[in-house]
C-alpha cells in the first residue's frame, strides 16, 4: 500500500549518519528471539524502547527503511483531547472507561516528554497548549458542554470568549477551549532516537525485510520474510500502521486521505502567534495548525474520503493552495507564506473512536497494534506501554480498554 506521497518535511530535518546507516541491513539469516516487532514507525519504535528495557532479545523488521510510513508524514501535534470528545466517550462507554482513556492520553504526553530526555537525538519536544475553536453554532454548543465535562473530571482546560480570542489571536471565533498538557514533537527524529536507544540495549534491526507470513508454532510463532528468511519468537507485535489492514482486514478501522503543508521559515510577525499554541477546530474533518522550532508553520486537514493513492496525489496541488488560503484567512499577516513542503497520505481512524490492540485466531501469539486516529502518537505510546506488559507478563490493568480478542 502506498501510504504517503509528496514532498515531506521531517526527513529534511534529520538524516542518519553514514555509520548508523551501515547498521541497518535486510534479514539475511534465520533468527531466534523472544519478541519480534514488525514496523519501524513510531508504534514499533515505542515498543522497541519499552521492550529493550526488559533485557529480552528483541528483533525489529521493516519492509522499508526506518520510519518511512505514516510517521514521516505525521505533523507532530500531541493532544489529550481526542477527535471524539470526552462527553461522547462517556455516552458510548460510561464515565469510568472514558475518563481513564483521557487520563491515559495526558499520561502519554508526560511519558513522551520523559522519554524525549532519555534519547540521544533531540526530538524537539515542546510543551504547548491547544486552542480548540468552535467552527459554527453546533460546535459552540458542543464546546460549552465539553468544557463542563473536562472541568468536572479534572482536566486542564480554560474557556476563551470571543473577545479573549480576538485579543490573543486577532481572529474572530465565538468560543474556544484552551487545553493545557499538550505538546509538539518531531515524530521522525523521535522514532530514530527511540531505535538508537533500543539498539544500545540489544535491539537488532533489519530493514528492507517485508514480513509475508506468520504462523503459530509450538511455544510461539514463526515469521517469514519476502526473501525467504524466517524468525522464531515467543510473541510478535505487528505495528504495520495502516498497512496492517493488508494483512488482516478489521471492521472497526476506517481509512481516508489527508493533506498537510509546511511553509518556508516565517520572518514577519512570527511572535503574533499566541504562545505558539496548537490550533484546531470542531468541524469534521478539521483544520489544524502548529509552528515549528525553525519558525515554520504546519497546516493540515481538508481530508477526503478516497483511499486511492493516485486520487489523493491528483488533489495535492490544489489542496496545498487551499491550506495556505486557510492559514491566511486566520492570520492575514502571513500572506507571503508558501508551501515549501506539501504531502498527502492515508489516514486511519476507528468507528469506536478508540485505538486498538487486536488478536486474531489465525495469528496466534501475535498482537496487532493499531494506533488509528488523530492522536496517533499519543495512542502509539499508550498501546506500546500496555503491550510491553501483555507480551512479557500477560496482563496490564488498562488493556481491557483497547484489547479485543
Ligand atoms: C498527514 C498526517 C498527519 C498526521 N498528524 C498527526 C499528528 O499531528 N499527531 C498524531 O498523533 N498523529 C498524526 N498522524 C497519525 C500518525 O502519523 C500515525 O498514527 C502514526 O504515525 C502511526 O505510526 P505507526 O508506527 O503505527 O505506523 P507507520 O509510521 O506507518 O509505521 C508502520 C511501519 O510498518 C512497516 N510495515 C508495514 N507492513 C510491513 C510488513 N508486512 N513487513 C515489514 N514492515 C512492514 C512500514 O514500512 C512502516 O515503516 C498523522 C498522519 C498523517 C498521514
Amino acid at each position: 500500500m502506498k501510504t504517503i506521497s509528496g514532498k515531506l518535511y521531517w526527513p529534511s530535518t534529520y538524516s542518519l549518519s553514514q555509520t548508523e546507516q551501515i547498521r541497518f541491513k535486510p534479514l539475511d539469516e534465520d533468527e531466534d528471539c523472544d519478541y519480534v516487532i514488525v514496523g519501524s514507525g513510531e508504534s514499533g519504535c515505542l515498543c522497541a524502547y519499552f521492550l529493550s528495557q526488559t533485557g529480552a532479545k528483541v528483533i525489529l523488521l521493516d519492509k522499508r527503511n526506518i520510519a518511512q510510513g505514516s510517521t514521516s508524514a505525521n505533523t507532530g501535534l500531541l493532544q489529550y483531547s481526542n477527535d471524539k470528545s470526552l462527553n461522547s466517550f462517556i455516552n458510548s462507554y460510561g464515565k469510568e472507561k472514558a475518563v481513564r482513556h483521557y487520563q491515559l492520553c495526558v499520561e502519554a504526553i508526560k511519558g513522551l516528554e520523559e522519554m524525549s530526555k532519555t534519547i540521544d537525538i533531540d526530538p524537539d519536544f515542546i510543551k504547548r497548549k491547544s486552542l480548540y475553536f468552535a467552527s459554527d453554532q453546533d460546535g459552540k454548543e458542543k464546546l460549552e458542554l465539553e468544557f463542563k465535562v473536562l472541568k468536572e473530571n479534572g482536566f486542564n482546560v480554560e474557556r476563551f470568549t470571543q473577545s479573549q480570542i480576538k485579543e490573543k489571536f486577532n481572529f474572530t471565533k465565538e468560543l474556544a477551549l484552551y487545553t493545557g498538557a499538550d505538546a509538539e514533537v518531531n515524530p521522525y527524529k523521535c522514532a530514530h532516537g527511540l531505535l538508537l536507544y533500543a539498539m544500545k540495549r540489544g535491539l537488532k534491526i533489519y530493514t528492507e525485510s517485508e514480513v509475508t507470513s506468520i504462523i503459530g508454532v509450538e511455544n510461539g510463532v514463526q515469521l517469514f520474510t519476502k526473501n525467504k528468511r524466517n524468525i522464531r519468537a515467543r510473541k510478535v507485535i505487528f505495528a504495520g500502521g495502516y498497512e496492517s489492514l493488508e494483512v488482516k482486514s478489521e471492521k472497526n478501522a476506517t481509512l481516508t486521505s489527508t493533506f498537510a503543508i509546511t511553509t518556508q521559515p516565517i520572518i514577519e510577525d512570527y511572535h503574533a502567534w499566541y504562545e505558539n499554541c496548537l490550533i484546531w477546530e470542531t468541524a469534521r474533518p478539521y483544520l489544524y495548525l502548529r509552528t515549528t522550532v525553525d519558525r515554520r508553520i504546519i497546516v493540515g486537514g481538508l481530508d477526503e474520503p478516497t483511499i486511492i493513492p493516485e486520487k489523493r496525489e491528483s488533489l495535492l496541488f490544489h489542496k496545498k493552495e487551499q491550506l495556505i488560503t486557510k492559514l491566511v484567512d486566520l492570520f492575514p499577516q502571513y500572506n507571503k507564506a508558501k508551501a515549501e513542503f506539501y504531502w498527502t497520505g492515508a489516514f486511519g481512524g476507528t468507528h469506536s473512536g478508540l485505538p486498538m490492540i487486536r488478536q486474531y485466531n489465525e495469528y496466534p501469539n501475535c498482537y496487532f497494534l493499531m494506533a488509528y486516529g488523530g492522536n496517533g502518537t499519543v495512542y502509539s505510546y499508550i498501546l506500546a506501554k500496555i503491550l510491553k506488559d501483555l507480551v512479557t507478563v500477560g496482563d496490564h490493568q488498562d488493556a481491557h480498554i483497547y484489547l479485543n480478542r
